[in-house]
């Protein structure tokens, strides 16, 4: 049995439901310790793995419980950005980055290179600034500047 996730990038043959059969997948990301990523190499469907779990399901059970904490909820929200943004990542695979500068004049769903922040994705656009997600954060950036 697998007790540990397999590297990003890396073949991992396991069952996808939507060709219902193992299928070779491509690990995208390891999204926490125990679950992964993945997209099916036949049809393209993204899936999240998750090791079969053993003794650790308590530890799952007790973070449910205190899923109101603040914590739990900033790592909620972490993980839902993640995947925004892997979401993003996938979807814009080809495009090509603009770089990003305060006289740039930018568009929304443009894929942006930031000196600092790295690769992100303009979500919304308006006259004098762009929100933009990044791998760790959404950030409000100045554009259009004359
Ligand atoms: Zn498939």
């Amino acid at each position: 049995m697998t007790t540990t996730l397999p590297p990003v990038a890396k073949s991992f043959f396991t069952l996808c439901k939507k060709c219902d059969a193992d299928r070779y997948h491509t690990v995208l990301a390891h999204t926490s310790s125990t679950a992964a990523k993945m997209k099916c190499e036949v049809c393209g469907s993204t899936k999240k793995y998750t090791l079969p779990k053993t003794q650790s399901r308590v530890g799952g059970v007790v973070k449910t419980i205190s899923a109101k904490t603040a914590a739990a909820r900033e790592s909620a929200r972490r993980s839902t950005h993640q995947s925004e943004y892997e979401h993003l990542v996938n979807k814009n695979e080809a495009a090509k980055a603009v770089s990003y500068s305060i006289k740039g004049n930018f568009e929304a769903n443009q894929k942006l290179q930031h000196p600092k922040f790295g690769i992100g994705f303009i979500r919304a656009v308006q006259s004098d600034k762009i929100e933009v997600v990044f791998a760790d954060e959404v950030k409000s950036l100045i554009h259009n500047r004359p």
